[in-house]
Parts: C-alpha cells; sequence; structure tokens
C-alpha cells in the first residue's frame, strides 16, 4: 500500500489515474466491439465513441498538465479489466447476430454506467474543491457518457431486442 492518504485531492488524483486506466482500456476494447456488431448503427455507435473516449483520455491528460502534477498512467481499473473481460465472454459465444448485438450491447451499457458514476464523482469533488476548469472538462465527458448510454438504449429498443427474439 501507498502512503496514508490525507485529503481529498490526493483520493481525486487517485481516481483520475483509474478512470485514465479505463479509458485506456477502452480505446483497446471498443474497436473489437465495432467488429463483432452486426448492426450498422451499432458499429457507428462504437466508432464514434471510441472517438470520444480518445479526447476523454486527454482531458484527463489535460488536468494533470495543468496541475504540474506529473502523468495519469501508473494506476490499472480493475473494475474495467472485469466489465471488458465480460464483454470477451459475450463475443466467444457462438450467436445468431442480433444476439450477439443485444449482449454486446448490454456489456457496454455495463461499462457506461460504471464511467457515469465515477466521472460524476469526481466532478462532485473537483467543484468541492474549487477545481472549476476540471469540473468543466469533467462534465464534458460526463455529457458523452450518457449520451453514449442512451445511443445504445436507442438502438437496442428500436430494433435489435426485437430482431433477438
Ligand atoms: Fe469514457
Ligand atoms: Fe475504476
Ligand atoms: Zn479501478
Ligand atoms: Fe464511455
Amino acid at each position: 500500500m501507498a502512503k496514508k492518504m490525507t485529503s481529498l485531492d490526493e483520493l481525486y488524483v487517485d481516481q483520475l489515474k483509474d478512470l485514465y486506466s479505463a479509458e485506456s482500456q477502452l480505446i483497446k476494447a471498443l474497436p473489437k466491439m465495432a467488429k463483432a456488431a452486426g448492426s450498422s448503427d451499432l458499429r457507428n455507435a462504437f466508432e464514434e465513441h471510441l472517438n470520444q473516449t480518445k479526447h476523454q483520455a486527454e482531458r484527463i491528460e489535460r488536468i494533470f498538465s495543468e496541475r504540474g502534477n506529473g502523468s495519469p498512467k501508473g494506476k490499472k481499473c480493475v473494475a474495467m479489466e472485469g466489465l471488458i473481460e465480460e464483454g470477451k465472454e459475450i463475443m466467444q459465444e457462438d450467436m445468431e447476430e442480433a444476439v450477439m448485438d443485444a449482449g454486446l450491447i448490454a456489456a457496454a451499457q455495463k461499462v457506461e454506467h460504471y464511467e457515469i458514476a465515477s466521472y460524476g464523482t469526481a466532478r462532485a469533488w473537483a467543484q468541492q474543491m474549487g477545481y472549476d476548469r476540471d469540473a468543466d472538462l469533467l462534465q464534458q465527458t460526463l455529457e458523452e457518457e450518457s449520451m453514449a448510454n442512451e445511443k445504445l438504449t436507442q438502438i437496442a429498443e428500436s430494433h435489435v431486442n426485437v430482431q433477438a427474439r
């Protein structure tokens, strides 16, 4: 274990590193999910979110460089590792196309919910500590995660869940 943490700021930096790891893992996983998607709108949604995810990682890098606080690298988000592992389990199954798409959406929505919870907390802590610029950047990412989640719901409800029945 690292040395005793005595401030919210230290925990904030630690959790931002965790989020940076989460985003970095997703940059590798999302292309595989896009490839496994059968429907073109689901594939496009994954590709579009991959692009956003790269910007989200950059926002965390910007927060660290503006603080003069080194690099966000060096921590592993074990929760994201597990969520991605569950996505891999789905992809390894032999499934009819629409059933696979329903499974991919389920896995991806678990990821988005994890990110929404994590960014919501990080933004609240930034606001509490008066880090207004950080709070703005974290809010931008939070909105993208929410929109990604809603897009997946829309794809599921508009056709995937019907075709998978
Ligand atoms: Fe993200
Ligand atoms: Fe995490
Ligand atoms: Zn973690
Ligand atoms: Fe996301």
